[in-house]
């Protein structure tokens, strides 16, 4: 049971493609019930096998910049050619019913949530080494060789952001990672002012009665 003034935690999970991210999201979201994801908005368009309202939601450009003007985004970026967007009401009204909430988003996005919301817990993931990344960036060798430059360009412009996270997680084995991701969120449900407003009472009577 969640108590009224407990406020859930923010996590702010960034990764260049190629790191496990969104599979490592979704078993966490499996494991731990009190997590959930925000749903991004994004003009970029669907993949065979996305679902729009499950994996995004798919808007154009003139409906995503009429959401930036009325300040629907709590950040917002342009990660390589497509707009991306964190719903504000949503992750508000969600921390606000005591749930912990992930955004999955790029560096542009966690350094915006940072300003605006400095008791978020940032989290960077990273393959377990260059070598491992450029093979599963390369994929089959299907792509054009442009595209592959492309695809590793921007994961290297990704991870050169890492240092501004507050925690990194590197995924060489994904029940290990998984388990570094469960652990710091743990961690930071058990902090004071957390447990403060999620027992007040026990501890008022605690300290008051005996
Ligand atoms: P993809 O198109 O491959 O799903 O995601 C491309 C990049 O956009 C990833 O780095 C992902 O984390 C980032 N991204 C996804 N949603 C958001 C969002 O709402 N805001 C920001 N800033 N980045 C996002």
């Amino acid at each position: 049971m969640t108590q009224a003034g407990e406020q859930g935690t923010l996590f702010v999970i960034s990764a260049p493609s190629g790191a496990g991210k969104t599979s490592l999201v979704a078993e966490m979201l499996k494991q731990d019930a009190r997590l959930g994801v925000s749903i991004s908005h994004t003009t970029r368009p669907i993949r065979e096998g996305e679902q729009d309202g499950v994996n995004y939601h798919f808007v154009s450009r003139d409906d995503f910049e009429s959401m930036i003007a009325r300040g629907d985004f709590l950040e917002h970026a342009d990660v390589f050619g497509n707009y991306y967007g964190t719903s504000q009401i949503w992750v508000r009204e969600t921390l606000s019913k005591g749930r912990d909430v992930i955004l999955e988003i790029d560096w542009q996005g966690a350094e915006q949530v940072r300003r605006l919301i400095p008791e978020c817990v940032s989290i960077f993931i990273v393959p377990p080494s260059a070598e491992i990344l450029r093979e599963r960036l390369t994929g089959r060798g299907t792509d054009a060789p442009e595209v592959v430059e492309r695809r590793l360009a921007e994961a290297s412009e990704e991870c050169s952001h890492a240092l501004e996270f507050d925690y990194l997680v590197v995924n060489d084995d994904f029940a290990v990672a998984l388990a570094d991701l469960l652990a710091i969120v743990r961690c930071h449900r058990l902090r004071m002012p957390v447990q403060q407003a999620r027992h007040e009472g026990l501890l008022a009577r605690l300290s008051g009665a005996l």
